[in-house]
């Protein structure tokens, strides 16, 4: 089931709505100066940016219905605050993001806890010295969390692809353990592969950590926006200068000549810049081949008790198709009398299935980069054209991440 929408809490953003058939004068095309593909943080602070500070006239066109790219979040049927296209949570040590979003949202402090089930029992998740208590017999963890300390310190994060390369005999027995009980089935769920055949920075995400601090991330800021991802991005879009096209796919208004770099939008020359926050195999129509994705579904649940779970998240490496649960409630603190919880089934991502077209994760492996480079060579041909997000430069960014390199392709562009 999809988490249901109820458009009365979608924010308003100043519109145009242009029929996809209708031809533009070219006096309204020459007053736009950027044209921007995708609502999510990449093109949404690329527009706040070049609006309020160049004075510049954008476009942005976006083929959901909605803004905020994965981000956005709505209130389901039942009145729980819920993210669409999977959790969501703010965190950063970027002092300049998280105060750069803050004069688009007041924050609400949340600090991320998660558990896995293993062996029947909930742990916490990045697996730490508590982890190894709740497992093992008491002289067992103690042992082991001498020699961890010993050999690494404490509060020291070791990712588990170099913790299996341990020889001494009883940190290999503890590393093969957390490979096999909480790394192998997950990551094949989620990727359809073994940790060995994904990018390593993928699993070091979630490192085993020396540690008793059960948080899932340490960064110093963590927060959700105190009423929604949608709503700061409807302040940051909030600007007479920036014009939004919703639910119409770039290709149908607007063409990109690869050859010669030449655009056309409506039917007309448009000569300003573009900037494209979408699948960059798309733009170069897969001429060097499709680059791999992953994508989800997300299947919801409504209850109508308190609460559901323990923890925001539950992982679940091992049984069951999907990878965790999480309920919203926990993050928001919103006070309701129901809750809303999200199942995330991992699937291939095949853009010609409706079920399974949005590409959420790229697929981290060498040759897919080698692939990308080539695309990537390609954009370098055209000055006009600026790439940047997730899936544009093929990269695992966090939201954090993404909003950092959008102000410093802003600060490279078009700053004099
Ligand atoms: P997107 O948000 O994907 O925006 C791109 C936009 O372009 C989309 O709206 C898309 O519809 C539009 N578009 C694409 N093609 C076209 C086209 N042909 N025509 C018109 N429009 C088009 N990050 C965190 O920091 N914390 C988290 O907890 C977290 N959880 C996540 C959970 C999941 C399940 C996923 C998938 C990601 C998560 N992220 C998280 C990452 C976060 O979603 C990204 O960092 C962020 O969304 C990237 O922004 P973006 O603008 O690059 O991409
Ligand atoms: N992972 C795992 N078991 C877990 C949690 C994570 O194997 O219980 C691995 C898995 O390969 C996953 C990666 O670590 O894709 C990164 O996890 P993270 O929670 O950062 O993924 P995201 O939230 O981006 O989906």
């Amino acid at each position: 089931m999809d988490g249901q929408d109820n458009d009365n809490a979608i924010p308003c953003v100043s519109t145009y709505f242009f029929s996809i058939f209708a031809i533009l004068p070219e006096s309204v095309i020459s007053m736009i100066d950027y044209i921007i593909v995708g609502a999510g943080f990449a093109g949404s602070v690329l527009a706040e940016r070049l609006a309020s500070q160049n004075n510049k006239k954008i476009l942005i066109i976006e083929k959901r219905k909605h803004i905020a790219g994965n981000c956005y979040d709505h209130y389901d049927e039942q009145g729980v605050l819920v993210h669409k296209y999977g959790p969501h949570i703010f965190h950063t040590d970027n002092a300049e993001v998280f105060n750069y979003l803050g004069g688009f949202t007041s924050w609400l402090n949340y600090q991320h806890e998660v558990l896995a089930l293993v062996d029947g029992q909930k742990i916490p998740i990045p697996f730490n010295l508590n982890s190894l208590e709740q497992l093992f017999s008491p002289s067992l963890a103690s042992s082991l969390e001498k020699k961890l300390v010993e050999r690494y310190g404490f509060d020291v994060k070791v990712p588990i692809l170099e913790l299996r390369k341990e020889e001494d005999k009883e940190l290999k027995y503890l590393a093969d353990y957390i490979y096999r009980k909480i790394f192998a089935n997950y990551t094949a769920k989620q990727w359809g592969c073994t940790p060995e055949e994904i990018d390593p920075e993928v699993t070091a995400r979630v490192p085993v950590f020396i540690s008793r601090d059960n948080r899932y991330f340490q960064d110093k800021y963590q927060a959700v926006p105190k009423h929604g991802y949608t709503q700061l991005f409807a302040n940051l879009l909030d600007n007479d200068n920036i014009k939004l096209l919703l639910n119409t796919d770039y290709k149908d208004v607007l063409s990109f000549d690869s050859k010669t770099g030449d655009i056309t939008f409506f039917g007309q020359p448009f000569s300003g810049k573009l900037v494209y926050t979408g699948m960059i195999d798309e733009l170069f129509d897969w001429r060097f081949g499709e680059l791999p994705y992953r994508s989800l579904q997300f299947d919801f649940e409504h209850f109508k008790q308190m609460s559901f779970q323990q923890a925001t998240t539950e992982n679940y490496p091992d049984n069951y198709d999907f990878t965790r649960i999480t309920e919203f409630k926990h993050m928001t603190r919103q006070e309701i009398s129901g809750t809303t919880i999200v199942r995330e089934f991992p699937q291939d991502y095949d853009r010609s299935d409706v079920g399974k077209n949005i590409p959420y994760y790229p697929m981290l492996k060498d040759e897919n980069r080698q692939c990308y480079k080539q695309y990537y060579e390609l954009s370098q041909k055209f000055d006009h054209l600026i790439l940047v997000g997730r899936l544009a430069e093929y990269r695992y960014y966090d939201m954090d991440d993404i909003v950092a390199r959008a102000l410093e392709v802003y600060q490279e562009h078009f700053v004099t």
